[in-house]
């Protein structure tokens, strides 16, 4: 149900930036939705306590606007 998403998104939502001097085998490509962003990042989206829910996005795609998309592709909470 959208309502119950946005309400997770509002209370879960957690933008990870990781501290500069991440070494370059913690890299990953950006998975916005679209896949054309081709972006190398250690950035990190989670969902907190959903047990589904973390991308690697980089700066430009590093927000919440982002994370929405994604969140509907993976909805597995049940029934709501
Ligand atoms: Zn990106």
């Amino acid at each position: 149900m959208a309502c119950f998403r946005k309400y997770k998104l509002d209370t879960s939502l957690r933008l990870n930036k990781p501290p500069s001097g991440t070494r370059p085998h913690e890299l990953h490509t950006c998975e916005e939705p679209s896949k054309a962003c081709k972006n190398y990042t250690a950035n990190l989206a989670t969902i907190a306590g959903s047990g589904f829910g973390s991308w690697n996005l980089c700066d430009d795609h590093l927000n919440r606007e982002t994370v929405e998309r994604l969140y509907k592709v993976g909805e597995s909470w049940g029934s709501y």
